[in-house]
């Protein structure tokens, strides 16, 4: 007997069919002998309904209070399949984050869990009953509900995975797994059977939001077989999420990813001096602003140029903050644009390959597209392009490196 978490995401329980549909999934797999945990997400559309409304009362909503109403996205969903599972004659219980003692931190809006107290879960599994956990949700050691940050039932899953060591956590959403670069902007992006922990962190990070990065993390850490797989057609052995292995031969680049949420800012003419950076980025971090990219160029004339990016949502805070620390350096301007996307090549073979770069930059200006920072990491290159050329680069850079083919064919 195995024990398995699956957990379904906001399309997969996006309407009273379709939750239906899952509790038939999940009790053939109960049925074929498993002890099954399901973690699910709000329907589809919830989440950000109760966003809104919380933004028709307060722009910025207070952060303790939009977890409160946040929380009842996911309790709606695992009230729901608990019935249909009891419906087909499968026991079931359901139980809120705070119900199964999923401790976090404080931090609302992206609380980290802590801990999770598996004995409850343990001993419903243990009676034969299938155990429905709301996912996004926790509380902290003093009792207020927290959520873990946009997408985070991924990682809610992965860490009851964790705490309860089942042989495998799968992952069942909208797409059949993982797939070489978003399907939805390249048609031809092709599945890949495995990918490691590494890579699938970095597309994570980069923008390919099928795994919420925190939950790649929490899997590479405490070692979670993951899997990513299909929750509307039968049968697929979707996407294993694995360790490197020794002397695997691994494709020179694994995926593509694009992330249209930032924005660029750049101070022209500052003084070319020791603690300039540090006076521009200061004031920025204090604001608990994160700065992503960051390019200083080459001084000319004892003045430079500093370009960094920041989320979008902090773009206009960013640039008032830079208006005030241009006019204390003396600078000549403050520029920015929020019209950028970020797209990135990522791959374990990138390591002991020279010039992915090259190619990558004469494809792009094949297609006239001009890039406009640059940044690389041991298994990744970045490069930011004008927001209309997201698709084209996407696709002009997944048929130069053949992506579409099986690698070794
Ligand atoms: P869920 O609601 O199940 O959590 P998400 O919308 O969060 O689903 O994640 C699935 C989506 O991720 C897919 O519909 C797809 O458009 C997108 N996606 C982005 N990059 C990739 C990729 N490399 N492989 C597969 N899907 C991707
Ligand atoms: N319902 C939450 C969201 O929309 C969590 C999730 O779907 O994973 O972000
Ligand atoms: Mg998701």
């Amino acid at each position: 007997m195995a024990m398995i978490v699956h957990k379904y995401g906001g399309t997969s329980v996006g309407s009273v069919d379709r939750i239906q549909n899952v509790a038939r999934k999940v009790k053939a797999a109960r049925d074929a002998g498993n002890q099954i945990v399901v973690v699910v997400s709000a329907m589809s559309g919830e989440t950000n309904r109760l966003i809104d409304l919380a933004k028709a009362i307060q722009e910025r909503p207070s952060p303790r209070e939009l977890d409160v109403i946040l929380a009842t996205g996911e309790q709606v969903t695992i009230a729901l399949l608990s019935m249909a599972l009891e419906k087909l004659g499968c026991p079931a219980r359901s139980y809120t984050g705070q119900q199964v003692h999923v401790l976090t931190d404080s931090a609302h809006n992206k609380a980290r869990i802590r801990d999770i107290e598996g004995e409850r879960i343990r001993a419903d599994l243990d009676a034969g009953r299938v155990v429905v956990v709301a996912g996004f949700q926790g509380v902290d050691e003093h009792g207020n509900i927290t959520t873990l940050g946009r997408g985070g039932s991924d990682t809610s899953a992965v860490a009851i995975a964790a705490a309860l060591k089942v042989d495998e956590c799968q992952i069942y959403t909208d797409v059949d797994g993982v797939y070489t670069t978003d399907p939805r902007i390249e048609p031809k992006a092709r599945r890949l059977d495995r990918i490691t922990f590494e890579e699938m962190l970095e597309l994570a990070s980069l923008g390919s939001k099928v795994l919420q990065i925190r939950s790649v993390e929490f899997a590479g850490k405490y070692h979670v077989p993951l899997r990513v797989l299909s929750s509307f057609e039968e049968g697929g052995e979707g996407t294993l999420i694995t360790l490197e292995e020794e002397g695997m031969e691994e494709p020179l680049i694994s995926g593509i990813a694009a992330q249209q949420d930032e924005a660029k800012l750049t101070i022209l003419g500052v003084p070319d001096k020791p603690g300039v950076a540090h006076h521009i980025l200061g004031p920025i971090a204090e604001a608990n602003i994160e700065v992503d990219m960051i390019v200083q160029n080459v001084a000319e004339d004892a003045t430079t140029d500093f370009t960094f990016t920041v989320h979008r949502n902090d773009y206009e805070r960013a640039l008032e903050i830079l208006r005030a620390t241009a006019e204390e350096l003396g600078a000549r301007e403050v520029a920015g644009a929020d019209d950028i996307v970020k797209v990135s090549l990522v791959g374990i073979g990138m390591r002991s390959h020279a010039g992915i770069a090259a190619t990558m930059f004469a494809t792009l200006a094949k297609e006239g597209i001009n890039i406009q920072m640059i940044s690389t990491s041991e298994i990744k290159i970045s490069v930011v392009v004008g927001e209309k050329y997201k698709e084209l680069a996407v696709r002009s850079l997944h048929e130069a490196f053949e992506l579409d083919k099986a690698p070794g064919h």
